[in-house]
């Protein structure tokens, strides 16, 4: 899953307020950008920093209203066995994204039973502790759940949603596309959403798969990547229309492939010094 702007509880006019505050223009033309491991060219509408700005907001504010909850960060050894995992993770990220070495890459986790796994655009990541637990899932599949969202943040899926998004927006000559309505028109018109839905599947299965890479890389044994998802299929059962991730049985499928194809990747990670990525502190 990756949260697209505003963290739960976070009001939309208090949204628009901060859109305001790094609302860029737009009309200045696409960017264009390639996606690591899968190589997918994505157009960019807008820059990476107004994203970003808005993403340490909303989660800062996400992370406020869970300490006054007392469901912040209150297992120590659960938070330390996570940020573990994310460092080996995040520095294989990097050296397929190098400028991510640059982001604010932060780590918490949550007992809200409505967290499983998020990520934020510039590095921002929740894992629920109750997602762990009602999974029992182990250091290797854990890094798997994590390593999707790690995916979706270096292919900067978010940015790309925002600009597709901003491609929906009627155009009239002289009228300038706002950042501030599309994610407007991305919280409120359920037509825009679903729109977006071809692209959010797409972005799910390459965040899978960037994944899969991601852990091989990290010397994580690709059998795991099998395990975590056959552990998901079983408890999901249906589909629903609101669900972005697809049959998880379909996904167990595609899962089985990457991790025949991450083999070789994880079987090399052995003969090389596999990095660990080192957290700045943040204030909060
Ligand atoms: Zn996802």
């Amino acid at each position: 899953m990756v949260r697209t702007f505003a963290a739960a509880g976070t009001g939309v006019q208090e949204m628009i307020r901060v859109w305001f505050i790094v609302a860029l223009l737009a009309g200045s033309g696409l960017v264009f950008a390639a996606v690591p491991v899968t190589g997918r060219v994505q157009a960019m509408q807008f820059s990476r920093s107004p994203i970003e700005d808005v993403a340490a907001i909303s989660y800062q504010h996400e992370l406020k209203r869970l300490s006054a909850l007392g469901e912040l960060d209150t297992d120590k050894q659960t938070l330390s066995r996570v940020r573990n995992i994310c460092s080996r993770l995040i520095a294989q990220a990097i050296l397929l994204k190098p400028e991510a070495a640059q982001w604010p890459w932060e780590v918490h986790i949550t007992s809200d039973s409505q967290v499983a796994a998020y990520s934020m655009a510039g590095g921002k990541l929740m894992v629920g502790t109750h997602f762990i637990d009602s999974y029992n899932l182990n250091d290797n599949e854990l890094a798997v759940a994590i390593a999707h969202e790690i995916g979706h943040v270096i292919a900067e899926h978010v940015r790309e949603q925002v600009s597709l998004a901003a491609s929906f927006e009627s155009k009239f000559p002289n009228r300038t596309i706002h950042v501030v309505d599309v994610i407007n028109s991305m919280e409120s018109d359920i037509a825009v959403f679903f729109r977006l839905q071809p692209l959010s599947r797409l972005q799910e299965m390459e965040a899978d798969d960037i994944g899969i890479e991601l852990t091989a890389r990290a010397g994580i044994y690709p059998r795991a990547v099998v395990s975590f998802y056959a552990k998901i299929a079983r408890s999901d059962g249906g589909q629903s229309i609101l669900d972005t991730h697809g049959p998880s049985t379909q996904r167990v499928s595609f899962v089985k492939s990457m991790a025949d194809y991450a083999k070789p990747i994880y079987t090399a990670s052995h003969t090389t010094n596999v990095p660990a990525y080192v957290f700045v502190a943040h204030s909060h």
